[in-house]
């Protein structure tokens, strides 16, 4: 299914509230987002999911992002705090985002499936069947212009591909008005040892590239 961003371009409230949650993590909330939130705060549609579940994660960070960054799905402690990437993957994202001088106030941090499978295990196809309109949804009410694919599943999905991750990471792709640029999961910096952290920084030194370059694209 194409992503059509261009057919409406949603109107952000001008007023912006900031609720200043730690110091580190101002929450930017508006009008539109309040109306998803609002809508899928409830959904069922995952069975399994539904009755494991703690929270729905929508992820964390500015809806009024500059660059979008898509995860998996929750794990452990996002499904206990309900916000999107505040384990020890969340850490290793922050340290890339620092690397090219954003925070997670430039941008918004959101998955696959707004629900955690029990045990991490991998989001099944009728599951991500299940949150594609919501995530599609999502996608349009943030309106950005970059999207930043972590991992296999976010990547496949939104590019329509079958191709891995290790074939696309650090490639810039251009799909109707959107700029997405695939990299790994910032978990596989855990699993590898930190080998995979080199990689990532590579990575994310080409969005930072991209930022410098494409002045037009930050909101
Ligand atoms: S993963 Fe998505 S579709 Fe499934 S229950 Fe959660 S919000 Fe609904």
């Amino acid at each position: 299914m194409d992503i059509n961003l261009q057919t409406e371009k949603i109107k952000k409230s001008k007023n912006i509230e900031f609720e200043n949650k730690n110091f580190k993590n101002i929450e930017f909330e508006n009008i539109e987002f309040q109306k998803f939130k609002e809508k899928w705060k409830n959904c069922s549609k995952c069975k399994e999911l539904v009755e494991n579940r703690t929270n729905i994660v929508f992820g964390d960070g500015n809806p009024n992002p500059k660059i979008v960054f898509i995860g998996e799905a929750p794990g452990d402690n996002e499904d206990k705090k309900g916000k999107a990437f505040v384990g020890r993957s969340g850490k290793e994202l922050d340290k890339l985002l620092e690397k090219i001088n954003l925070t997670r106030n430039d941008v918004y941090i959101m998955n696959v499936l707004m629900c955690r499978p029990p045990k991490n295990r991998n989001p099944k196809s009728e599951e991500i069947k299940n949150c594609h309109e919501r995530f599609y949804e999502q996608i349009k009410t943030l309106n950005p212009k970059i999207i930043v694919t972590l991992g296999n599943f976010s990547t496949q999905k939104i590019l329509e591909t079958k191709e891995p991750i290790s074939k696309l990471h650090g490639k810039i792709q251009k799909k109707n008005e959107l700029t997405i640029i695939p990299t790994f999961h910032p978990a596989t910096i855990l699993y590898s040892g930190g080998n995979n952290r080199k990689i990532m920084e590579e990575d994310f030194m080409i969005i930072k590239d991209f930022l410098n370059n494409n002045t037009n694209y930050t909101k």
